[in-house]
């Protein structure tokens, strides 16, 4: 048997579902239990917070999981991922208010910067040999701006018309994002197979929605 981690609800569980359907494994699923076995094939499903994945599969509570890729890094365990999915493709940008003048990334110099991927953020500012401040909050940080809480933000680009409604225009790609399984890292000979198996499948999946 082998325990597979997914997003309980949000943007990745549908997809995430559908992709293990599509692999010809078979399943019963209510929106309220935290956990299901699938019926033709070794695998029990955990249901979690997508930012618990990482660090439950870098564990071993879980065995494998389904997550962003602005989740993982941000966790710090990008060795986890095995296989990219082609969904829940997203970018994490910075925007500012949308009345501030912009050259470059140089002008974010000193400022203050709201985020909720402190980690990404501060490694790309520091690629770009930029100082600034980084807040880091939960949610709802498109607002900070226009409530004086930050000069900028560095958040995961839905539509522009979040941007917009806030004020914000979109200046730099900070990262870019899709779905990936992630494995423990000691996983053992048998659990090794299991996912050898998983991974045929989802390619194949993959292949014939091309
Ligand atoms: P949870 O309650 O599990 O913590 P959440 O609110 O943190 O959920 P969601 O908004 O459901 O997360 O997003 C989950 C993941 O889906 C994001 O981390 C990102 O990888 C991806 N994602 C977010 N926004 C989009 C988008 N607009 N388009 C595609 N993928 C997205
Ligand atoms: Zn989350």
């Amino acid at each position: 048997m082998i325990r597979l981690a997914i997003q309980k609800s949000g943007r990745l569980s549908e997809d995430s579902l559908n992709l293990i359907r599509e692999c010809g494994i078979s399943f019963v699923s209510s929106s309220y239990k935290l956990k299901t076995e699938a019926t033709n094939f070794p695998l029990e499903i955990l249901f979690l917070r997508d930012d618990d994945i990482p660090g439950y599969v870098q564990d071993g509570v879980a065995d494998l999981g389904i997550v962003g890729q602005n989740v993982l890094v941000e966790a710090g365990f990008p060795d986890l991922e095995v296989e990219k999915l082609g969904f829940s493709k997203c970018r994490l940008s910075l925007a500012i208010l949308r009345s501030e003048g912009y050259d470059s990334v140089a002008d974010l110099q000193g400022k203050n910067i709201a985020t909720s991927y402190p980690q990404i953020l501060g490694r790309y500012l520091a690629g770009q040999g930029v100082q600034a401040q980084l807040h880091t909050i939960s949610g709802s940080v498109e607002i900070a701006p226009s409530i004086g809480l930050a000069d900028a933000i560095c958040d995961i680009v839905s539509s522009g018309s979040t941007l917009l409604g806030n004020g914000l225009r979109e200046v730099e790609t900070v990262f870019r994002s899709e779905a990936v399984l992630i494995a423990n890292q000691q996983l053992s000979a048998e659990k090794q197979e299991l996912l050898n198996q998983l991974q045929f499948r989802m390619q194949a999946v993959r292949r014939a929605r091309r």
